[in-house]
C-alpha cells in the first residue's frame, strides 16, 4: 500500500491539467481539446460577441489532424461570461443535421477562459456565400427548407434562437446549410410562450418582430418573423445594396435621424415591410409576408412552413 501511495504521489504527473481525465471537466462527456495541439490557420469571422478562428487539431503533429472552428468570447466582454457558458451548453445539447455540430471545449488558465470547438463549415456564412455563387431559385429554396428543419427542431426542444439571419447560417456545400450562433438563444419553459428582455444593447433590430421592438417580447413566432427576413436575404442573394438595414433606412423618415428604433416601429406599425425581391415566386412572397404578420398568432409555424415549401418544390 505504501508503494502504491508513493507511486501515485510521484511528482510531475498531475498539476498539468492536460493530463486530467475528462471528468475533471465540468462537462465530463465533452470532447476535451488541448490548447497545445491547436494550430491556428486563419481568421474566419466575428459578430457582436465572438471571434471565430480556423485551427488544425493535430495531436500526432504530422498534419493528419482535423480542421475545427474555434469560437472565443470577444475580449473585453466579461459581462457576457455567463451567457457564453450557456451558449456552449445549449449547442452541446443540440443534435440535428441542420445545426452546427458541437465538438468540444478547450479551457485555459484553470478554466477561466473557455473556447467552443465546433465543426468547420468551409464555405462560411450565407452572407459570404450567396453574393459570390450564382444559386438557382431551386437551390435557394433547398437552403430555406433546411433552415426551417433546423428551426423546427430547435423549437421542439423549446429554444428560441432570437438571432436568425443570413450571417448566422453556415454553408457546408451547395446542398447543405446549418444554423449557427446560439449566442442569444433562450429556453422557454413548458406552459410559457415568450421571453422578455429589459435592455438589449446589441440587438439585430432589422430582423426583429414588431412586438420584440415594442415590448421586448420574444417568442417562437418572433423567430418566424426573423426567418422571413432571412428568406428575404436569401432571395436577394445577400446583395449588400438590398440588405435589410439599408432598405429600412431608405424607407425611414430621415428627419427622425438618430432614433432608429422609433422610426422603425412607426414604419412597421404603418404596415410597411421589406420589398418583394425581384425573382421571388408568388407563393414564396405570400409566405414571407405571412411571417411578417403584425399579429404573432397569424404567422405560420416552422412545421407549417416546411409543409408549404415542400408543396412549392414539387
Ligand atoms: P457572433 O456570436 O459573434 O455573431 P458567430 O457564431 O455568428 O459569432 O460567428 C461569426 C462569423 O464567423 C460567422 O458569421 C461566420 O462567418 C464565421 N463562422 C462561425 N462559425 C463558423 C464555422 N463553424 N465554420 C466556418 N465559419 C464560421
Ligand atoms: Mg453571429
Amino acid at each position: 500500500r505504501t508503494i502504491l501511495r508513493k507511486l501515485t504521489e510521484l511528482p510531475g504527473l498531475p498539476e498539468n491539467t492536460d493530463l486530467l481525465p475528462n471528468n475533471a471537466d465540468p462537462d465530463s462527456d465533452a470532447g476535451v481539446y488541448h490548447k497545445r495541439y491547436l494550430k491556428e490557420i486563419r481568421y474566419l469571422g466575428q459578430g457582436n460577441f465572438g471571434t471565430v478562428t480556423l485551427y488544425l487539431y493535430d495531436p500526432a503533429n504530422d498534419g493528419t489532424g482535423e480542421y475545427v472552428a474555434v469560437k472565443a468570447l470577444k475580449q473585453g466582454n466579461d459581462s457576457g461570461v455567463e451567457s457564453w457558458i450557456r451558449e456552449i451548453k445549449i449547442l452541446k445539447s443540440l443534435k440535428h443535421i441542420n445545426i452546427v455540430k458541437y465538438k468540444g471545449c478547450c479551457t485555459e488558465m484553470g478554466g477561466q477562459v473557455v473556447q467552443l470547438i465546433m465543426e468547420y463549415l468551409p464555405q462560411g456564412s450565407l452572407r459570404d456565400y450567396l453574393p459570390t455563387h450564382k444559386l438557382s431559385m431551386a437551390q435557394c429554396l433547398l437552403f430555406v427548407q433546411q433552415i426551417c428543419q433546423g428551426m423546427n427542431y430547435l423549437h421542439s426542444q423549446r429554444y428560441i434562437h432570437r438571432d436568425l439571419a443570413a450571417r448566422n447560417v453556415l454553408v457546408e456545400n451547395d446542398k447543405l446549410v446549418k444554423i449557427g450562433d446560439f449566442g442569444l438563444t433562450k429556453y422557454i419553459p413548458d406552459g410559457q410562450n415568450y421571453y422578455r428582455v429589459r435592455e438589449d444593447g446589441d440587438s439585430p433590430v432589422f430582423w426583429y418582430a414588431i412586438e420584440c421592438l415594442k415590448e421586448g417580447k420574444y417568442s417562437f413566432s418572433s423567430d418566424v418573423w426573423s426567418f422571413g427576413v432571412t428568406l428575404y436575404e436569401i432571395l436577394t442573394r445577400c446583395d449588400p445594396r438590398q440588405s435589410p438595414p439599408k432598405k429600412f433606412d431608405e424607407m425611414m423618415d430621415s428627419t427622425q435621424e438618430g432614433i432608429t428604433l422609433v422610426a422603425l416601429i412607426k414604419l412597421l406599425e404603418a404596415h410597411t415591410r421589406l420589398p418583394c425581391p425581384k425573382d421571388s415566386p408568388h407563393e414564396v412572397t405570400l409566405l414571407m409576408q405571412q411571417c411578417w404578420s403584425a399579429d404573432p398568432a397569424q404567422r405560420p409555424s416552422f412545421q407549417g412552413l416546411i409543409d408549404r415549401f415542400e408543396s412549392i418544390h414539387r
